[in-house]
C-alpha cells in the first residue's frame, strides 16, 4: 500500500478506492488524523490529575488517546509512564492506571477465549433469555432517528467521528439492549463498524458487561444521570421531552425493563 501523500484528501481518496465496500456503506473520513505526531501532541495535552473527578462529564479530562493505543502507536506503558511523570506519584492518577489496566484485562481475556468473545459469556441477569432478546440493530438507531437527542446525537457522532465519550457508549449500550432489548451482539458490531479504537476485546466485553452477561447485574441509567454528565445539553431541545423514557428513578427503570427485582446500578 502507498505511504506518501501529498495531502489528507488525497490519502482519504485513496483509501476509498482501495476500500470500496467499506466506502460504499459510508465515504466519510473522520476528522481525527491519525500517526505518531498528533499521538504526542494529544499525549502532551492529557491531564491524569483531573481524571477521576471529571470523567464521567462528556466534557471532562479523558484523553481521546484510544485510538492511538488501539493500533500501536502509543503503548499504555509509554502513556502510563507521562502520567505518572505529570502526577509524580502513581497513587495520584490510579484511576487514570486503573482504566489503562481495564484494556489490558480485556486484550489478555480476548487472547484466551478468542472468537468465543462473540458469545455470551454468562446468562443475561435481567430475568429475560437471549431468544427475548432481538437479533438485528434497529435502523431508527443506526440512522440516529429515535428521536430521543440524546441517543441520535450519539448514533451521530458515532457514525461521522468515529468516536463517542464512554459514558454516551454505556448509555447507548443500555439504551439497545434494555429498553429495546436487542442483543448486545447486534450494537458490538455496529461500533466495530465506526469505532477508531474498535477492538473485539475492549468493545465486545464492554457491551457484555452493560448487558449482564459478563458482569453481576445489567447497567442501565436514568434521565438524572443523562442531564449530570452531559449538562442537559440534549435534554433542553429533546422532540421527546414529555415522553422520556428515562425520566424515572432507579427502581421504577427497573420494575420496567427487567423481569427481576430491583437493580440500583
Ligand atoms: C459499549 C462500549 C464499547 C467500547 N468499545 C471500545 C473499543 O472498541 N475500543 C476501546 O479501546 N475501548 C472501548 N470502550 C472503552 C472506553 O469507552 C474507551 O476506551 C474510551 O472511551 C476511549 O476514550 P479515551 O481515550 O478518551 O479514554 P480515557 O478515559 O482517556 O482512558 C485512557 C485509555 O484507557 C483505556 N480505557 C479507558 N476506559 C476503558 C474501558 N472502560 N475499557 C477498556 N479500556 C479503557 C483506553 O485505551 C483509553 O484510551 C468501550 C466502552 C463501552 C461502554
Amino acid at each position: 500500500m502507498r505511504r506518501d501523500f501529498d495531502s489528507r484528501d488525497e490519502l482519504a481518496a485513496y483509501l476509498r478506492r482501495e476500500f470500496s465496500s467499506a466506502a460504499a456503506r459510508d465515504p466519510r473520513t473522520s476528522p481525527w488524523p491519525g500517526g505518531l505526531a498528533e499521538a504526542n501532541q494529544r499525549l502532551a495535552r492529557i491531564e491524569p490529575q483531573s481524571y477521576a473527578a471529571t470523567r464521567n462529564h462528556l466534557d471532562g479530562a479523558v484523553t481521546c488517546l484510544s485510538p492511538y493505543i488501539r493500533h500501536g502507536i502509543l503503548t499504555l506503558e509509554t502513556v502510563r509512564t507521562h502520567a505518572v511523570a505529570l502526577a509524580g506519584s502513581p497513587t495520584a492518577v490510579r484511576k487514570f492506571i486503573s482504566e489503562l489496566a481495564w484494556r489490558d484485562y480485556w486484550q489478555r481475556l480476548y487472547f484466551r477465549w478468542g472468537s468465543d468473545i462473540w458469545l455470551d459469556r454468562e446468562e443475561y441477569k435481567t430475568g429475560w433469555i437471549r431468544d427475548d432478546y432481538l437479533p438485528g440493530l434497529p435502523d431508527d438507531i443506526r440512522t440516529g432517528t429515535t428521536g430521543l437527542a440524546c441517543m441520535d446525537a450519539f448514533s451521530h457522532e458515532l457514525r461521522s467521528t468515529g468516536h463517542l465519550h464512554n459514558h454516551a457508549r454505556m448509555w447507548l449500550a443500555a439504551y439497545l439492549v434494555h429498553w429495546r432489548r436487542v442483543q448486545w451482539q447486534a450494537g458490538a458490531r455496529w461500533f466495530l463498524l465506526h469505532l477508531l479504537d474498535g477492538d473485539p476485546a475492549s468493545n465486545n466485553l464492554s457491551w457484555q458487561w452493560v448487558a449482564s452477561t459478563f458482569s453481576q447485574k445489567p447497567y442501565f441509567f436514568n434521565r438524572e444521570n443523562v442531564v449530570k454528565f452531559t449538562d442537559g445539553r440534549h435534554c433542553q431541545a429533546c422532540p421527546s421531552q414529555s415522553n422520556c423514557p428515562f425520566d424515572a428513578s432507579y427502581d421504577q427503570l427497573a420494575g420496567r425493563l427487567f423481569r427481576i427485582g430491583t437493580a440500583t446500578p
